[in-house]
């Protein structure tokens, strides 16, 4: 039997984590698991471990111990808890590792997986807003392949050509527009975490969901594009598509538009980066054309959708210490709002004045990065209550 590919998942027991793991029990003669990490749920992990049989398991949650002792008995598995645990399953030898925390949580991981020179996919956009230079760089530095896993940005990988930069004059990325798009301002206002949660499209985790329906995600993605292609910012378009079939547009000078097109399932994407640079079955539904009533396009709507222009005017002002602020106090403002704590326009007017705060350095380092998150979070931690009402 040829050699198995090696595939380290952080963000197991996730939505992207889980649609991975489904690939993966289908291609087993392909791939083996070398360490699953997770957050805080050590039953889920458990399971999975004892399926999969890694090498490695890791939990943040350091409370969770006995439990991830005690549900990994009869594995061979080495495991640890804890945010290290998590960062030396990055670390451990595997050729593909599967980024898919939430959040800014996942960022050191994600780093430390890119450190190793092999291949990244991401998810994790947070990350890569946050931190998209030193990603990058660090990418460059130790000749690792670097794979987009989000829908749109996976999409246009394989539709962009670096070699033709100068003839490109948009890159688009398609949004569904959310479960809230056809809403009029005070429904939205009134709106509540199940209403949120419920995509029409899409099947995500909470914190992502939410971010689709005040359009955030959307915003986030044209920074993560930013850091992902090599073209202005200017050049980064949004179309609203609520049927979620084409998910990226390369626009050429000459007037040609080269779009992707598949089925909105996330299998796709995974496997396309699991199979880089050829192709892997992925089990989803075949496109048929024929059967789709139509596909339509609509301009963003950023009075009704605050959240977008945020993003739109952080890409815009070239400060690389507002993407961290926009999306730190996203982080607190998502969270307040899923546990009831927060209305849903309480998200945008929340981030728009934590964007108004002097932010005292440029980061250079991930410390600086860290710094002006944290700031956020406390900030931001501690005006909630203004914008709860
Ligand atoms: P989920 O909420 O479904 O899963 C998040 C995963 O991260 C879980 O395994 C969770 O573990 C783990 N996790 C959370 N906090 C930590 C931590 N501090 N340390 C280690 N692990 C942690 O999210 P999704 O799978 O939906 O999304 C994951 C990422 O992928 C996000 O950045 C999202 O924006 C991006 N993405 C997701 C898409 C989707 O279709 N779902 C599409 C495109 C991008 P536990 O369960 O134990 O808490
Ligand atoms: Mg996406």
């Amino acid at each position: 039997m040829p050699e198995r590919t090696t595939v380290t998942i952080l963000g197991a027991t996730g939505s992207i984590g889980r649609s991975t793991l489904e690939l993966l029990r289908t291609h087993k003669d392909k791939f083996r698991i070398t360490a699953l990490a997770a957050g805080s749920g050590a039953g889920a992990l458990c399971e999975l471990a004892r399926e999969f049989q890694p090498r490695f398991v890791a939990l943040a949650d350091k409370s969770k111990y006995h439990e991830l002792h005690n549900g990994l008995e009869g594995t061979t598995a080495a495991f640890d808890c804890g945010d290290h645990a998590v960062t030396d399953a990055a670390s451990l030898d595997a050729d593909i590792t599967i980024c898919a925390i939430t959040g800014i949580a996942g960022l050191s991981s994600t780093l430390a997986a890119i450190r190793r020179g092999k291949t990244v996919a991401i998810a994790n956009k947070e990350s890569l807003v946050c931190a998209g230079k030193l990603i990058m760089d660090a990418a460059k530095e130790h000749g690792t392949t670097l794979l987009p896993l989000d829908s749109e940005h996976n999409a246009l990988f394989q539709i962009y050509d670096p070699a033709k930069i100068d003839d490109v004059t948009a890159l688009t990325l398609t949004a569904s527009g959310g479960p809230f798009r056809t809403w009029d301002a005070a429904r939205i206002a009134a709106a509540t975490p199940a209403q949120a949660v419920a995509h029409p499209n899409w099947s995500m985790g909470a914190k992502i969901s939410v971010d689709s329906a005040t359009l955030m995600n959307k915003g986030l993605e044209l920074i993560e594009a930013a850091c992902l292609f090599p073209q202005a910012a200017a050049m980064l378009k949004v179309v609203v598509h609520p049927q979620s079939v084409i998910h990226g547009m390369v626009s050429y000078r000459d007037g040609n538009v080269v779009a992707a097109m598949s089925q909105p399932d996330m299998k796709i994407p995974i496997s396309y980066t699991l199979g880089w640079p050829n192709r892997l079955e992925s089990m989803a539904k075949p496109l048929d054309l024929t059967k789709l009533s139509g596909l339509t396009f609509e301009e963003a709507d950023t009075t009704r959708f605050p959240c977008l222009r945020l993003a739109q005017e952080v890409l815009a002002s070239g400060n690389p210490a507002a993407p961290i602020v926009l999306n730190a106090a996203n982080e607190i403002a998502v969270a307040a709002f899923l546990d009831s704590h927060l209305p849903l326009m309480g998200i945008p007017a929340l981030v728009e004045e934590a964007l108004q705060l002097e932010t005292p350095i440029r980061p250079a380092s991930i410390t600086d990065v860290m710094t002006i998150d944290e700031g956020t979070r406390a900030w931001a931690t501690h005006n909630l209550k203004r914008f709860a009402a």
